[in-house]
């Protein structure tokens, strides 16, 4: 349930709705919008007396919220939500970011060296799993800890901000003291402990859509994170299961105006796991934001014949170059316009 405040409603008027909803038992979400305020009720079960609350001075509507998702709909807040991070970075304003780097974290060097060359390309953002969730126990899985410093130096040397993913809730302390986004892998999306642990991080989630997820499950996911206290989370369309094994998975494009209009958290594409092949990531990336994606999140390689992990989806870092020359144009015919990495390295 939403109370709407009139636009001219007072300091004072909203604090009052604030402690009715907190007498009545409930979390008060105080949420400032550009055209009026309005006040989330958490916790609500249906019961709540709404004439308790439309009575008081200053209120101007009470709404219910009628998707499964509450605090992650555009009903809960018209406004779309911007995250902002460190060195001016930002995801769901005009801006678009592009994450770049390899699949997995392989070596100090390795990702060093690809952090530079991405970041000269113009990615304001570096990828790198340390720990990887793999579909064969038998497979790579990261290198871990050490990897989480590899990054961490990564960044020291070209101020990229990084995105690495956590794939429990135990080890969610360790991947916030290095990351900047914590991503949530499409295989882990219905961890519901895991979301519930990056939902009391301060660090913003980048929450990766299921391999056979709806968009209705995805959203009740960012649901989680959302409940937990954590507003700040990220979709990010990968691609689903499909029945042609021609590309690795379906690239749903149609989820990215979808999952906009249904909620106001940013959405960015990842076309690399959405394709499966390096070749097609480009013609999708310059798709993914024609239909209005955020940013894009794309594996770049030194030698991805080499890589561990993703090779055949990774880009060389010149096919990376062209990508960023073609979307600038892309995002230029749409009013948009992708992000420049940041003069200095950023704090953390
Ligand atoms: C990845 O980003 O390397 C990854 C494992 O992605 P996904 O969870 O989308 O498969
Ligand atoms: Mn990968």
């Amino acid at each position: 349930m939403l109370v709407v405040m009139r636009h001219d409603a007072t300091p004072d008027q909203i604090d009052r709705v604030v402690a009715v909803i907190e007498e009545l038992g409930y979390a008060a979400r105080p949420m400032p919008g550009a055209q009026r305020t309005a006040v989330g009720i958490v916790g609500n079960d249906g019961r709540i007396d709404a004439a308790r609350l439309s009575a008081l001075d200053g209120v101007r509507d009470i709404l219910h919220v009628s998707q499964p998702y509450r605090q992650v709909s555009r009903e809960w807040r018209p406004d779309d939500t911007v995250i902002r991070m460190a060195g001016g970075v930002s995801v769901g304003d005009v801006d678009i970011p592009i994450i770049a780097g390899p699949c997995s974290v392989e070596s100090e060097d390795q990702i060093v060296d690809i952090a530079h060359q991405v970041r000269a390309a113009g990615a304001t953002m570096l990828r790198g799993g340390a720990f990887k969730p793999r579909s064969s126990p038998y497979a790579f899985q990261g290198i871990g800890p050490e990897g989480l410093k590899h990054l961490a130096r990564a960044r020291a040397e070209t101020g990229l901000l990084v995105v690495t993913e956590a794939m429990d809730p135990d080890g969610v302390e360790l991947v916030e003291e290095y990351a900047d986004v914590i991503q949530i892998g499409a295989r882990n999306m219905q961890n519901y402990s895991l979301l519930r642990r990056v939902g009391q991080s301060r660090k913003p989630v980048l929450l990766k859509r299921g391999l056979a997820a709806t968009i209705t499950e995805w959203l009740l996911s960012a649901e989680y994170v959302l409940a937990e206290g954590n507003q700040q989370v990220i979709l990010c369309e990968r691609g689903i299961r499909g029945f042609d094994p021609s590309t690795r998975n379906v690239f749903d494009l149609t989820a990215i105006p979808v999952a906009k209009r249904a909620s106001h958290l940013p959405i960015i594409a990842d076309p690399s796991h959405g394709t499966g092949a390096r070749d097609l990531v480009i013609p999708m990336a310059r798709a993914a934001i024609a239909a209005g994606a955020d940013g894009l999140m794309v594996e770049v390689h030194v030698a991805p014949e080499q890589a561990l992990s993703d090779g055949a989806q990774s880009m060389y870092p010149h096919q990376f170059a062209d990508l960023v020359r073609q979307i600038r144009r892309v995002a230029d015919a749409i009013g948009r316009r992708v992000a420049t990495p940041s003069s200095a390295p950023a704090a953390t």
